[in-house]
């Protein structure tokens, strides 16, 4: 896995955070999620009352745990917004429902959107009631791709939207057997078959 810029370490986080809460049936307090955060490479550099800072070469994470919702704030560490990053983590009255959303942190200067589902889920039954489209990020040959896994796969191929880029959003995703490309953002996508 690799982690280059915020998106790189949202994606990721989001998706261990869904199989957390699915898994435990309960959404994680901050505990686990440093313990998540520290499972992607990431490094704790600094910690007081709640608060937590993460480093890895290419990005901070600030953990800001609150009664109501719990953010993950992901930016580069060069200390450049523009592709910053907010993960947040809460429970919906209305859908009755446990949801992790990644919105850009700053909209204004963001370069497209983020082509993500949130992860919507049942908060009596633990079901999942979206289709997220998440995974880690591995370079290979030159290229950057995110890996889904082929359950990922699956959902998203029964959505009907195999062409919309999970990354940016963007239209146009073009496949090859397990791989697509997109030129909008950049990035590849790749299904590991298990
Ligand atoms: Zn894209």
């Amino acid at each position: 896995m690799i982690i280059y810029e915020p998106i790189m370490l949202a994606m990721p986080l989001a998706e261990k955070i869904k199989d957390q809460i699915l898994q435990e049936k309960e959404i994680p307090d901050g505990e686990s999620l440093r313990k998540i955060l520290v499972s992607l490479g990431l490094e704790e550099v600094c910690l007081g009352r709640g608060l937590a800072l993460f480093r890895s070469k290419y990005v901070l994470a600030l953990l800001i745990p609150s009664a109501k919702y719990i953010t993950v704030d992901v930016f580069s560490s060069s200390g450049d917004l523009s592709d910053a990053l907010q993960l947040m983590m809460y429970y919906d009255k209305t859908l009755n429902a446990y949801i992790v959303d990644i919105i850009p942190a700053n909209d204004l200067e963001f370069e497209g959107n983020i082509g993500l589902e949130p992860v919507i889920i049942d908060a009596e039954t633990f079901e999942l009631k979206s289709i997220p489209v998440l995974g880690y990020f591995e370079k290979e040959n030159g290229d950057i791709f995110l890996v889904i896994s082929e359950k990922t796969y699956d959902a998203w191929k029964e959505s009907g939207k195999l062409e919309v880029c999970p990354v940016c959003g963007a239209d146009g995703l073009v496949w090859q057997k397990d791989v697509a490309y997109c030129s909008s953002c950049g990035f590849g996508v790749k299904v590991v078959k298990k």
